[in-house]
Order: C-alpha cells, then sequence, then structure tokens
C-alpha cells in the first residue's frame, strides 16, 4: 500500500474497532483503547522489531537512526465518549507513515525516530488529564491510583491498569522501561480543535504554547428567594443578577486584556437556578456556576484570579448576595521549544507551505513532556467541525500537509 492507502487503512480501521454509533469510544484501559493499542502495534512491526510496551500500557516503536537520541512523535489513543475518530490517533498515526516512510526508502536518520501511543490523555474516563503521558515519565501521583475512579465502572485506576494487563505496582512506584534520557524531542502531531486553520484556509499551526488554566468547577451564589412582585430593587439578594454581573464584567476585562494582546480565555458554563425552590414568582436564592480561565502565561491567570476575586466582593456588595467558589483545580501552562518552533516556520517557509503561529487552547500530552524538560512541539492539523465530537472531520490531504513538514524536516536533517 502506498502511504495514502495506508494511512486510510488505518484510520478506517481503528474506527471500526472502537465504532459506537455515534462516533467512536476508545475508553482509557477499557475496550476501544486496549484494541487500537493492539491494532497499531501489530502494523508497527512490519517497519520495526523494536517495540517496548511501559509498566502502563503506552508503547515506544523505535526506527533506529545513527544516534541513539530519539525524536518522539506521539499523542493519545484514548477518545471522548462518542467522540471523533482523528482526535489524538491523528498524531500517532502521523508518526507512523514517517517511520514507514524511513523503512521502505531504506534511510538510516540521523536521530532514531519513535512512535509513542499514549493512554489516558482525556479527562472524561478518570477525572484527570495526562494519565498516560505522566506515567510514560515516571511521574504519576501514585495516591491518585487508587483515588482515582473510572466514571462509568467507579473502579479505581489502579484496577483498570491491572485489569487491562500492566503492572500498576511498578506505576505506583514510578518505574519507567522507556529510555527517557535519550528523548530529544517530543514532537505532537493533532487536528486543531477549534475554528481558526479551517476558517483561514491554513494546512499547518505551528504552536507556540499549550494554556493553563484555573477552574472552580462547582461555584455557587447565594442570596435570597423572594417574592418577585413584592421586593423593591434595594430589598433584592438576586443571586441571578449577581453571578449575571460577574459574567459580563469578566467579559469586559477578557476583552480589555485581548486588546494588550494578553493571551487569555474566560468561559462561564453550568448555570443554574434550584429546580426545586425556584420558580418564575421569585428571585433566585440560589445559582450555580463553573468558571473556567486559561492563558499561556502563568503570570496573566494570577492577575486574572486576583481580578475575579476582586469583582465578586464588589458584587456581593452591591446585591447583597454571597458568592463561594469551592476548590480550585488548575493545569500548568506549557511553552513549546524556541528552536523547534523556528526549524519548522523556516521548513515550511522554504516549501512554501502557509502555516499560522498559534497557541493551543486545549491541553494535550506534549505539556507533560514540555514541562519535564524535553523540547517539544505541536503540529496542528487542518479540521472542520470542532472536536469531542462524532462530526469531527480532517481530510487525508490535510494529514499529508503536516506530514510533509514533519517527514521533510526529518529528512533533510532540520532536525
Ligand atoms: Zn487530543
Amino acid at each position: 500500500m502506498n502511504n495514502l492507502q495506508y494511512t486510510k487503512y488505518l484510520f478506517d480501521n481503528v474506527k471500526k474497532i472502537s465504532f459506537a454509533d455515534p462516533g467512536v469510544i476508545r475508553d482509557t484501559y477499557g475496550r476501544g483503547e486496549n484494541l487500537t493499542h493492539k491494532f497499531l502495534i501489530k502494523e508497527l512491526k512490519n517497519f520495526t522489531k523494536n517495540i517496548i510496551i511501559d509498566f502502563g500500557g503506552n508503547f515506544l516503536a523505535t526506527y533506529e537512526g545513527k544516534s541513539k537520541k530519539k525524536i518522539v512523535i506521539g499523542s493519545h489513543l484514548d477518545s471522548q465518549k462518542h467522540g471523533g475518530n482523528f482526535d489524538g490517533l491523528a498524531g500517532v498515526i502521523m508518526g507512523i507513515i514517517v517511520i514507514k516512510f524511513f523503512y521502505e526508502k531504506k534511510i538510516t536518520p540521523k536521530n532514531s525516530i519513535a512512535v509513542m501511543g499514549i493512554r489516558g490523555e482525556e479527562s472524561c474516563w478518570f477525572p484527570y488529564s495526562y494519565i498516560g503521558s505522566k506515567i510514560a515519565l515516571g511521574q504519576f501521583d501514585k495516591k491518585l491510583l487508587h483515588s482515582l475512579k473510572r466514571s462509568d465502572t467507579n473502579k479505581s485506576l489502579y484496577y483498570h491498569i491491572k485489569k487491562a494487563g500492566f503492572n500498576a505496582d511498578k506505576v505506583s512506584n514510578n518505574e519507567t522501561n522507556f529510555d527517557i534520557s535519550n528523548f530529544k524531542y517530543f514532537i505532537e502531531p493533532h487536528i486543531e480543535q477549534g475554528p481558526v486553520l479551517e476558517k483561514k484556509k491554513i494546512p499547518l499551526g505551528i504552536v507556540t504554547g499549550i494554556r493553563g488554566s484555573f477552574r472552580y468547577r462547582d461555584a455557587f451564589c447565594k442570596g435570597d428567594y423572594l417574592h418577585s412582585g413584592a421586593t423593591p430593587f434595594d430589598y433584592r439578594k438576586d443571586s441571578v443578577v449577581a453571578v449575571s454581573m460577574l459574567v459580563n464584567e469578566m467579559n469586559i476585562y477578557w476583552k480589555k486584556q485581548l486588546k494588550k494582546n494578553k493571551d487569555l480565555v474566560i468561559t462561564f458554563g453550568q448555570f443554574f437556578t434550584d429546580k426545586k425552590e425556584h420558580s418564575f414568582a421569585k428571585s433566585s436564592g440560589l445559582v450555580n456556576f463553573c468558571v473556567d480561565v486559561r492563558s499561556s502565561s502563568n503570570k496573566i491567570l494570577e492577575i486574572a484570579n486576583k481580578t475575579l476575586i476582586k469583582k465578586i466582593k464588589l458584587i456581593e456588595k452591591k446585591t447583597n448576595t454571597k458568592f463561594y467558589l469551592g476548590k480550585q483545580t488548575n493545569s500548568q501552562p506549557a511553552l513549546m521549544d524556541k528552536k523547534l518552533i523556528k526549524i519548522f516556520q523556516k521548513y515550511s517557509k522554504e516549501r512554501s507551505i502557509k502555516f499560522e503561529i498559534m497557541a493551543s487552547g486545549a491541553g494535550h500530552d506534549a505539556s507533560v513532556f514540555a514541562n519535564y524538560g524535553i523540547p517539544s512541539i505541536m503540529l496542528f492539523i487542518r479540521n472542520k467541525n470542532g472536536s469531542h465530537n462524532p462530526k469531527e472531520y480532517m481530510s487525508i490531504k490535510q494529514f499529508f500537509e503536516g506530514y510533509k513538514v514533519l517527514c521533510g524536516a526529518i529528512e533533510n536533517n532540520y532536525i
């Protein structure tokens, strides 16, 4: 099979294996993810015998170059529940096609090239992101092995790792059998999950950083349930008004930051009143909501958090309400490697391939490798209809635009 036919064959077969109308289900340490790993490992055996599976079930297939140092091309193979076929999978398949190219041309590259298939990136199965990449680097917090429960089975991560046939005890001891000291670069090709490349008709995104975040998942505002007709303005304690004011104020703040070229995204959601107590004839005494704030800079996140709290205090006074933000969760921003950004920019320019320099709004495994200290980069592939849904669509043509840059840069010793 030529590269195009083989790429289609890989995408189609994984889709078939993990099909769950509508879309696909590749559940972390479950049937869909296990079968996908098994199938791709079998395919990789056509091109290399050097395939290692780590204690948490990630695979690393290496095509040896002149140097032991590796360019690791990888992404995750789990999916959302009824997600799309391309999220994660596209990056692993691109790595396989790169290895196939070198194998068939009988070229020994300067650096070794490795493909990594990563477990458990999505946080919909266990309420935690990047499980597989943290395990691969021997960095998984062992307490979480027992405390994290899978959303559908309510069984622990420890249980599921064992059930899938891997060594949860070694994961618990932070052991890894990957030769991490030889990881020279980590490259994650991935579909773009927003609309930018598709809208601008640009085939390639070169990613500068992955946004980190802080979140209040269970915030609420308390006021008082008061008669809607009989309570004058000054006597109200309306939590709908209070939270709406906060949303509006933070939206204005966000726009101001964008004008100053600050990288920031603010989203409020799960905005609801208490169904049991609230009705149209009362002002609302309770609104539950969540807020998700993202940026590629820790400093900007810190200031945004302070601003949020300051605005809440003012609104509480104005509306006679009280906000409770609850537990904060966060993730660290990660910067992509400047040298790699320049290299891919240069190579794309020389080949007249259009690209967009952009930050990644979504979290990715590359952030774990970058924060570990391995120079990392993401290449975004143009994709239609967003992501995390069955309609996500990356054409094979767009896939090969990204492939041309990645494989070409390696073949021509740019990296
Ligand atoms: Zn993904």
